[in-house]
This record gives structure tokens, C-alpha cells and sequence, in this order.
């Protein structure tokens, strides 16, 4: 069972199936999509390993429930024709530029270490210049709002403190 665990937490990049966020090994758990409870089988086609508050959550509910419940959760999932297919298309694209920039700005950091940046205006001006000074003041502000927000750094008046993945 552990070493399924480590094989799931490996495969899913040390995240949660669910809400993709990095996750300690001794937080990590596996749940059986088909609860085995309901007769799901132990394979790796069932399994995915997640947060054990949300393992414990789902616990043995009925597929059908736990899609309801991770789907609540998502407000950004959207089914194809419910809105115009144009806007759809564009905010996919906008967050996936996103979340580029974001992957682009953190493996620059990681880089960096241990020289890191130590204040938002010494990290601003890091960002600016990774990204060849194309970014608007709003796009750089929004990149530090994503960085904090995803847990790899903290702001602390106006000081900066990384949590970087190694
Ligand atoms: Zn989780």
C-alpha cells in the first residue's frame, strides 16, 4: 500500500489528484475512485492519490457523487457550447499563458537560489527582466498575486520569502 502510494504521489508530481496542490507524503492517501467498499478494484486504474481530508471526504460515496463534489469545486470548468465557443477559447488560452508564466517564473527562482530576490521590488524587477520587459506593471503584479497564492513565497512588508519546490 505505501509503495503504491509513493508510485501514485511520483507519477501525480508530489500533488494532489484533486486540487493539484503539493502535498507532504505523510498528507497523501490513496482513494479508490470506485470506493472498494463498492466493489472497486486496488489497481492503479482506480487509484489516484490525494489530500487525506478529501480521501476521508469522499470516503466511500458513489462515483457519481464524488465527480458532483470535485466539479463544485472547479468553478472554471466549463462543458463545450454553454458559452460561446470564442470566449471559451480565450480564457483557456489566457490561462494557460498564465499558467506558463508562472512555471517560467518559478524554475527562473529556483535557479536563482541562493541569490534570490529578497524584496517584491528586487523580485518585480526579476520578473520584468525574465520576461525581456513585456509584461504590463498589472501582469507583473498578478504573477507575484499567483506566486503567493500557489504557496511559493510569502510577503512579509514587503519582504520576500520563498517556499520553492526543490
Ligand atoms: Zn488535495
Amino acid at each position: 500500500m505505501a509503495k503504491q502510494l509513493e508510485k501514485l504521489m511520483f507519477v501525480q508530481g508530489g500533488r494532489c489528484f484533486f486540487c493539484e496542490q503539493r502535498i507532504p507524503a505523510t498528507e497523501a492517501s490513496v482513494e479508490h475512485l470506485i470506493a472498494r467498499a463498492n466493489g472497486g478494484p486496488n489497481s492503479e486504474d482506480n487509484c489516484v492519490a490525494c489530500c487525506k481530508s478529501l480521501n476521508a471526504l469522499l470516503a466511500n460515496k458513489p462515483l457519481k457523487e464524488k465527480l458532483r463534489i470535485v466539479l463544485n469545486q472547479r468553478g472554471q470548468f466549463k462543458c463545450p457550447g454553454h458559452s460561446s465557443s470564442k470566449e471559451a477559447s480565450c480564457s483557456t488560452g489566457s490561462n494557460n499563458l498564465r499558467f506558463e508564466r508562472l512555471s517560467r517564473i518559478s524554475a527562473d527562482l529556483k535557479n536563482r537560489r541562493p541569490a534570490l530576490p529578497r524584496t517584491v521590488n528586487a523580485l518585480r524587477n526579476t520578473i520584468d527582466a525574465v520576461f525581456q520587459k513585456k509584461l504590463t506593471a498589472e501582469e507583473i503584479v498578478s504573477l507575484l498575486d499567483e506566486l503567493q497564492s500557489s504557496g511559493q513565497i510569502t510577503v512579509r512588508e514587503n519582504k520576500v520569502e520563498y517556499q520553492l519546490a526543490p
